[in-house]
């Protein structure tokens, strides 16, 4: 459970160019908040300063009031779910699941429990002994979010999740995101190209243009005013 707050920070890269000048934004602990701006304009570079990916060229960064700026990204609560999944070939599902918590040195019996738990969630119960290439798609993804999911962090990230699925996929994976993201009432950043997604997963929409928030606001108020 995470409330996250960003105070004008800004990214300049190394080369110079201003991604993103200062952004203010306050996410709810909870709140479901979707990324979306045309190609460019700075969706991934905040979603990877959320993470740790990237670091903040200025402003801050607070995660239920601790300042996040300079920690890395293992030092941060937070999951990530990528388009192209970044799921270990060579493990099967269950060792892909329980990966992030072996790393926090957690118990056999633990990481038994939470695995079979978040599996039982996505439907992924009798395929915990494949290998990712066994599995279609659709399956692929549900094991990255339960990758995401055993561990609850406070906050998830999603980088178009759902982008190389097919859209019949796309449609019935984005109502299962929804209802765990409620069922779990896990705060979310998530962005994506596809404005439907958008509309029907956010609580609010922000809209990025050149690195600046142009508006900010539920999809009633951006998307159905006269
Ligand atoms: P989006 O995710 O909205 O497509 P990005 O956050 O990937 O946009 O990129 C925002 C801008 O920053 C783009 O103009 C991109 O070319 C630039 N950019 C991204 N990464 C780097 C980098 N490592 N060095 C310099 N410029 C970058
Ligand atoms: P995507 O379209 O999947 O978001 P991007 O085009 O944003 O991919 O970038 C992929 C990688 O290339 C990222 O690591 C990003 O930081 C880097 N990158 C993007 N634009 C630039 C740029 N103008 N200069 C240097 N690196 C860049």
């Amino acid at each position: 459970m995470a409330e996250v707050i960003l105070n004008q920070v800004g990214k300049t890269y190394p080369n110079g160019y201003q991604a993103i000048p200062a952004i203010d934004l306050h996410i709810a602990d909870g709140e479901f908040i979707v990324l979306v701006g045309p190609s460019g304009c700075g969706k991934s570079t905040l979603l990877r300063m959320v993470a740790g990916l990237e670091s903040i060229s200025s402003g801050e960064l607070l995660i239920n009031n601790q300042r996040m700026n300079e920690k890395e990204p293992a030092e941060r609560d937070i999951a990530m779910v990528f388009q192209n999944y970044a799921l270990y070939p060579h493990m099967t599902v269950f060792d892909n699941m329980a990966y992030g918590l072996r790393n926090r040195g957690a118990s056999k019996d633990e990481i038994q429990r939470k695995v079979s738990d978040s599996a039982r969630l996505l439907g992924l119960t009798d395929l915990l002994e494949r290998k990712p290439k066994q599995l279609s798609g659709g399956q692929r993804q549900r094991v990255a979010m339960g990758r995401a999911m055993v561990r609850h962090p406070q906050a998830f990230l999603f980088d178009e999740p759902l982008s190389n699925l097919d859209a019949k996929l796309r449609v019935q994976m984005r109502v299962e995101i929804r209802q765990l993201q409620r069922q779990l009432g896990t705060t979310t950043l998530y962005v994506t190209h596809d404005q439907v997604e958008a509309m029907t997963l956010a609580d609010r929409l922000v809209v990025l243009n050149k690195g600046h928030a142009e508006q900010i606001g539920s999809p009633l108020e951006l998307y159905e005013r006269p």
